[in-house]
């Protein structure tokens, strides 16, 4: 086991890894020492005193990990969960280091957490609490350091009053500190649903490879992830037939009206009750429905050893981060299902994100339309590079992603020296 990632070992960390970094090492020049991605080149924990509207005052874990920034300042999300741990948040982060390489922006990987259940928080909380944790932690990042953006439960509004509390501490206006702010403070056009847009894209580039027309989805998760990618597959013709939420699921056969049910989740903030032919469904059906794509879009783990032989989908679209377990992966990679990975499937976020950086830094915005060409152009790269890789490595585009990526990451601590 290796002991600086307790139970995530740097193979179970990336999955199938340890083939990845043998094949690098006998293929390439690079690998002459692995030790360099198995830990984070920095970790920051702090625990938080939260005062409550009641007065009390909760203690709060809080922590940002930069995992590497071989390639550029560390980039990724914040999440607020229950379940947020130092493992979680390290994990996160050496995903997000892969993640930004492969779609090739001058990124490194970071990611940052705290240990809350936000649903318990009022509005007033939730503000202090996300203001005290820049004032934790803003002599590690910075625009050129180390950049946050919003993850599970996180958002705009939050990202609005971290940029605020980070620009006030420092006296001065610097809207690269952070992306996915609300548009009124720099946010860039197009990056509230970049992730589900890049995975539609994705999607329909492996479509295209394999001679396939429309498909049938289910989708689980109805955050903005997974809500905004039923909309564009809908709007694309595709038929979705399933969604959930936390609370459980629908299906119509017939495909959903998701226009409709955006304005019944809307008013109602859920799935129930839709009127027409819609049958009320658990989580753990949606995820054995026959489909042709299942999209897991919600939290990690989802597919694991005790479901992973009832899942019936052809195709398996990861927009969550990291939501098979390595067991049920290995389970996957031998049968003739194809996964397609969360670094290259949800990438188009952190690729957008990038984009916002860009305006913020050189104050020049952007049209929606360019933002989504420019996607576009990453996303559709990125593909056709892991593709190169699967046909050429006689692998799956996990490994592939992860070849590509490492190779990357490996390349630029050569270039510094490094290895
Ligand atoms: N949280 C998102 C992710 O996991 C976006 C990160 C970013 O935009 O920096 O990819």
């Amino acid at each position: 086991m290796d002991k600086d990632l307790g139970n995530n070992s740097m193979e179970t960390l990336c999955k199938t890894c340890s083939v990845q970094l043998e094949k690098i090492k006998n293929g390439g020049r690079f690998i002459d020492n692995k030790e360099i991605l198995k830990t984070p080149k920095k970790v920051f924990t702090a625990n938080i005193p939260l005062r409550m509207d009641d007065g009390t005052v909760e203690i709060i874990p809080a922590f940002r990990i930069q995992y590497n920034d071989a390639r550029g300042p560390t980039k990724g999300g914040i999440r607020f969960h229950k379940n947020v741990s130092q493992e979680e948040v390290k994990k996160l982060a050496f995903l997000m280091t892969i993640k930004s390489s492969v779609v090739d922006i001058p990124f490194g990987g970071g990611k940052g957490g705290v240990k809350i259940d936000p649903s318990k928080l009022s509005e007033s909380e939730k503000e202090r609490l996300s203001r005290e944790y820049i004032r934790h932690f803003h002599r590690f990042i910075g625009p050129e350091q180390d950049i946050p953006a919003p993850d599970v439960n996180t958002n705009e509004k939050i990202m609005g009053w971290m940029t605020d509390e980070y620009e006030k501490i420092k006296g001065k206006k610097l809207p690269g500190i952070i992306t996915g702010k609300p548009l009124s403070l720099g946010g860039s056009k197009g990056r509230s649903y970049a992730t589900s847009l890049g995975g539609a894209i994705i999607l329909e580039e492996y479509l295209k490879e394999k001679d396939i027309g429309r498909v049938e989805v289910a989708i689980q998760g109805f955050g903005n992830v997974g809500s905004n990618l039923a909309k564009i597959l809908h709007e694309r013709g595709h038929k979705v037939v399933a969604v959930s939420d936390a609370e459980g699921g629908i299906l119509d056969t017939n495909g959903i009206d998701i226009l409709d049910l955006f304005k019944k989740y809307e008013k109602d903030g859920d799935l129930k009750n839709m009127e027409g032919s819609i049958e009320e469904i658990s989580n753990k059906k949606l995820l054995e429905l026959d489909v042709d794509v299942l999209v897991p879009a919600a939290i990690e783990d989802q597919i694991h050893e005790e479901n992973v032989d009832d899942v019936k989908a052809d195709i398996i679209l990861e927009m969550a981060n990291s939501p098979i377990t390595t067991e049920a992966d290995k389970v996957l990679e031998k049968s003739d299902k194809v996964v397609i990975p969360d670094i290259l499937a949800n990438a188009g976020g952190v690729t957008v994100s990038y984009f916002e950086w860009l305006q913020n830094i050189s104050h020049e915005y952007w049209t929606e339309e360019r933002v989504n060409k420019k996607l576009e152009d990453y996303m559709v790269r990125a593909f056709k590079d892991v593709l190169e890789i699967s046909k050429k490595e006689g692998c799956g585009f996990r490994e592939a992603a992860y070849i590509l990526g490492i190779r990357k990451v490996l390349e630029a601590e050569k270039s510094r020296g490094n290895l």
